[in-house]
């Protein structure tokens, strides 16, 4: 079972390498991703989460097929931009709203290294657009104004070390 990355831990700030080899060890990850999201609770897991610094991530929202992008580009996104509140595996417990575009083309790699592209909108563009930001060391609370990144990561801290 994999463990789940804080913030604090360098990975999480720093940009993932491209993904180079579609192999069994991957399959492995994958799977494995997919268990640590399910147990915590997540839609969405991204590989610097759980120590590994490359460029892939896992969705699962309710309703929708389990998803898994690797290398991913974002093509297109809409100008239009939707407010909605997000948290984070690598933050329990802090949740803000964040602005993002509603609409989203991304094309990126399958497990087995096939090319796709895919169109969403609603929380499935919302979960890739926060797991690509996970591979450029980008955080949703880096997303907010200094003043409220800082108040809710003092919240967080005080809540640790209680
Ligand atoms: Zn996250």
């Amino acid at each position: 079972m994999l463990d789940v990355v804080r913030i604090g831990a360098d990975i999480l700030a720093r940009k993932a390498e491209p993904l180079l080899e579609f192999n069994d060890a991957l399959k492995e990850t994958i799977a494995h991703m997919f268990e640590a999201m399910a147990r915590d609770r997540g839609i969405g897991l991204a590989a610097p989460q759980v120590g590994i610094g490359s460029r892939f991530f896992v969705v699962s929202i309710d309703g929708d097929q389990p998803r898994f992008f690797a290398n991913p580009e974002i093509v297109m996104t809409s100008e239009e931009q939707v407010d909605y509140e997000e948290g984070c595996l690598s933050i329990p417990g802090v949740y803000a709203k964040v602005k993002r575009s509603a609409f989203v083309k991304v094309q990126a790699y399958n497990e087995r290294g096939r090319p796709f592209v895919l169109e969403a909108d609603g929380l499935l563009a919302r979960v890739i657009l926060h797991e690509n930001d996970h591979l450029n060391g980008v955080l949703f609370v880096d997303r907010l104004g200094d003043a409220k990144r800082a108040r809710l990561l003092a919240e967080y801290e005080r809540r640790l070390r209680i």
